[in-house]
């Protein structure tokens, strides 16, 4: 496939959910790697939802993650003349016609099939009516709608992902594509914005599925070429419910928040639909464009899972540098680190970078380093106060006092020192002294932290510690 154009549309009533964010990242991959176009459609016609905030919104976390767009946003919107100069047109060929059938007809139409246990079908009454008596009934006030004229037969399709796709045009009936107060439809919209904006492929959710045999019989009525389909299987939380915020945060800028970093997402999400015909699950970008492939997109709902996210993030993780890392802490935080050294940022980041899941992870342990004073807490008091744990510390301090050198080697020894004074196991030893020099009960090896602590703050940590938990 060459040159394919694509379009990433969302209805700015919301924040950009994963699932949109993963819709536009199969489309931007699929752009990226066919050296095609990826298009950015803005669908704000239902103006009581529409929000100029959810735009930036949108826009911003499609900037964050680096889904960049091709040409100049279009905004539905602005179509509308556009639109009614083809309802016009359909209705000028004979593919569209005005119908004066009331919403009372109609419902009585429906409820009389119900009770015959009969299908309802919109009778073509006013299908082949004349200009001359069209005007008459509007001269007599009767309002219309518009719809389009479907043909008898059948609308088919192949889905990249679903395969073929049947739909037997009776079960449509015609469907309106202007309403009585002339604004167009949904379906009528989205197909004349993607002929006008030369779509080759059409990406998207699988709730959309119902919609693509009208959208399809709208540009046979302008005979237009049909773009391909490919819809995306739905994303579930745990419970196999569709994913809402209830199982997760399900705004893609609460993961920035939290202290993921876009490429970690971005990898994520390319797993919720596609799987890559490996083992591997850790991708670049770069890899992603290479790989991604709608043979490899399965049609089985993908359940989105935090810790699959998390598990992923923390690899990325390993695999970054410190100075990348430091890089996009200050890209979220200008103020992270400034006071000391790049050099020494980057030890305190390198010996944290193993064991963290993401920036945030990061940013809190990096405090123990990058503050002279630190918060300890009343969670701790009763293990701090066990056995002689105190008596431990202030053990500690005497004997690294006299020592001139400050090395792993030192710290190891005095750490002998006092398991055998005090007759206990390394773990022992360890837990008061972890939590007095950073106030935590976890994080990175506590010879390393005090390595890096120096001795002067190391002992002064444990002088502040012995204060507050005596
Ligand atoms: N605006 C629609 C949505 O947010 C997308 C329509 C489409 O992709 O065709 O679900």
């Amino acid at each position: 496939m060459k040159n394919p154009v694509v379009r990433f549309a969302p209805s700015p009533t919301g924040y950009l959910h994963i699932g949109g964010a993963r819709t536009a990242l199969f489309n931007w991959l699929f752009a990226r790697q066919n050296n095609g176009k990826f298009l950015l459609r803005i669908e704000d016609t239902d103006i009581e939802r529409s929000k100029d905030e959810y735009v930036d919104q949108i826009k911003n976390a499609l900037d964050w993650l680096g889904l960049d767009w091709n040409d100049e946003i279009v905004y539905q919107s602005q179509n509308n003349l556009k639109h009614q100069s083809v309802i016009e047109q359909l209705i000028k060929s004979g593919n569209a016609y005005k119908c004066f059938l009331t919403k009372t007809e109609l419902d009585s139409l429906r409820d009389k099939a119900e009770k015959n246990k009969k299908i309802f079908r919109v009778p073509r009454t006013y299908r082949d009516f004349t200009e001359e008596q069209q005007k008459e009934l509007i001269s007599q006030g009767k309002s219309f709608t518009v719809r389009l004229k479907v043909p008898d037969g059948v609308t088919i399709f192949d889905d990249l992902v679903y395969g073929q796709i049947k739909v037997n045009n009776k079960d449509l009936d015609d469907f309106i594509i202007a309403r009585s107060d002339g604004s167009p439809t949904y379906n009528f919209v989205v197909a004349v914005d993607d002929i006008e904006m030369k779509i080759s492929h059409v990406i998207r959710g699988d709730d959309h599925i119902a919609n693509t045999p009208k959208q399809i019989l709208v540009y046979n009525s302008l005979n237009k070429n049909v773009p391909i389909f490919a819809h995306l299987p739905m994303i579930l939380g745990s419970d196999k419910k569709r994913l809402s915020k209830r199982h997760a945060a399900t705004n893609v800028q609460e993961y920035k928040d939290k202290g993921f970093t876009s490429d970690s997402i971005l990898n994520y999400l390319s797993l919720l639909g596609w799987n890559p015909d490996s083992n591997e699950e850790i991708f670049s970008t770069e890899d992603l464009i290479k790989l991604f492939d709608f043979k490899q997109v399965q049609k089985k709902s993908a359940v989105f899972d935090e810790k699959k996210l998390l598990w992923i993030s923390g690899q990325k993780m390993k695999e970054m540098t410190s100075k990348e890392i430091i890089k996009e802490i200050q890209l979220i935080n200008n103020e992270w680190g400034k006071e000391h050294k790049n050099k020494f940022l980057e030890e305190v980041v390198s010996l944290i970078k193993e064991r963290s899941k993401n920036l945030n992870d990061i940013t809190e342990i990096s405090r123990v380093f990058l503050h002279k004073e630190i918060d300890f807490f009343n969670e701790h008091k009763p293990m701090m106060a066990e056995q002689n744990n105190i008596q431990m510390l202030e053990d500690f301090i005497n004997a690294v006092k006299i020592e001139d050198k400050w090395d792993k080697k030192m710290i190891e020894k005095v750490f002998d020192q006092i398991m055998n004074q005090h007759e206990v196991g390394l773990g022992k030893v360890m837990k008061p002294l972890r939590i007095a020099i950073s106030g935590l009960s976890y994080g990175p090896g506590i010879f390393d932290m005090m390595v890096l602590l120096g001795k002067d703050l190391t002992i002064h940590r444990i002088t502040s510690a012995i204060n507050f938990y005596k």
